[in-house]
């Protein structure tokens, strides 16, 4: 009796219906899991979303975490609300998960980052699939905002694009290499962006008509006060077999952070429209004095928090908002770790600050 209370206290159990009701509560469970050991069960699984249950997208996200971890997973297959995941050691090793239908390569890649950047020894991880979905990090984005973030822990991760993949079509490709710290990580503050460096956005246009993407930066430029001249407004060389796909980005280098915006154009939606976009994403964050955008303070929460956990020392980031995504994702680490999180209001910014348990 006694050890089965042990037991059942030691699995992580989480109610996928809590606040966002997202698949971001499956793919932060499935980290927790693997970086503990605790086996993982999750109910109502995405019930906050119009399909709810597994979709395609989020069982590759099973299925990667099953690999780096030797792991075993129940209830694993489309539409499932209920999952139980037992982890096992996490393999640092070479890697190779592949997403249908142009899922995103980069929530994969989230999902097995925590465990492999904890793992005895180098990890490389080879992603097919989408590079730059809708309501998912694009490539960029984590190369430039989220990856030097997770280096300034200790950790290397390198990423290298080999082929952007746009939904719905997919076919991108990249790699990440994933180095553990070699001491403790290392919990740092962020709570200033300190001065802009350097400001500019681009528009990728893969298999798409050039104009589309000289009148999304025109409409950005005329906006922002941006120019050609200034090397403001770019086009990246694409390759051949790219796309198609539209992506309009725009990239803030502030001394202690770089902060990545981006809006997919769609076929509805005219490039004066994904530009004003994208302006007005800009807008809301040099509104705020927080140092990370409302993606980053989500998606940074998680690797703060295990070096919190690991090093014993609080850390704290300012951020421009606390979306309903992020106040979840807070939920799910205080529970599968022990950390608290704490969410303040600051002048023009929010903090979020995050302790060892006492
Ligand atoms: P569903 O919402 O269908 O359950 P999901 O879990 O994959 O699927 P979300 O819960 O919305 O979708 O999670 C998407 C993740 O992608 C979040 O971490 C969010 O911050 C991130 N994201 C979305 N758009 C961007 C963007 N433009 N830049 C950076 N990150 C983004």
């Amino acid at each position: 009796m006694r050890a089965q209370v042990v037991q059942e206290l030691h699995h992580l159990t989480l109610d996928g219906s809590t606040g966002e009701g997202g698949g971001q509560i499956l793919r932060t469970g499935l980290a927790l899991s693997m970086v503990t050991g605790r086996p993982l069960h999750i109910t109502r699984i995405r019930a906050g979303r119009p399909k709810p249950g597994l979709m395609r997208q989020h069982l590759a996200c099973v299925q990667a975490a099953v690999a780096v971890c030797g792991g075993q997973a129940e209830g694993a297959e489309l539409g499932s609300q209920t999952l139980w995941f037992t982890p096992s050691a996490v393999r640092a090793g070479d890697y190779h998960f592949q997403i249908a239908t142009a899922g995103s390569c980069l929530l994969v890649l989230q999902t097995v980052l925590p465990a492999l950047m904890l793992a005895d020894g180098e990890s490389q991880v080879q992603l097919s699939g989408g590079t730059h979905n809708p309501m998912a990090p694009p490539f960029d984005f984590l190369e430039r905002a989220f990856a030097p973030l997770v280096r300034r822990l200790g950790v290397g991760l390198d990423l290298q694009l080999q082929r952007r993949g746009f939904y719905p079509a997919g076919g991108g490709e990249l790699v990440a290499r994933i180095t553990p710290a070699t001491q403790a990580l290392a919990p740092m503050d962020l709570l200033e962006r300190g001065p802009l460096h350097n400001a500019w956005g681009e528009a990728l246009v893969p298999g798409l008509a050039r104009n589309i993407a000289t009148r999304e930066l025109e409409a950005l430029g005329q906006r922002l006060g941006w120019t050609f001249e200034a090397g403001q407004l770019r086009q990246p060389p694409t390759r051949q077999n790219e796309g198609p796909g539209n992506a309009l980005i725009a990239t803030l280098e502030h001394a202690h952070i770089t902060e990545v915006f981006c809006q997919l154009g769609e076929r509805s939606v005219s490039a004066e429209q994904v530009a004003k976009r994208l302006v007005d994403e800009l807008r809301a964050y040099q509104r705020s004095t927080g140092a990370l955008g409302p993606h980053l303070a989500d998606q940074w929460m998680l690797p703060l928090a295990l070096a919190v956990w690991r090093s014993g020392r609080a850390a704290r980031y300012t951020c421009t908002e606390v979306t309903q995504h992020t106040a979840t994702n807070a939920q799910t680490i205080a529970l599968g770790l022990p950390v608290q999180v704490q969410i303040t209001a600051v002048e023009r910014a929010m903090q979020v600050e995050i302790q060892p348990a006492p």
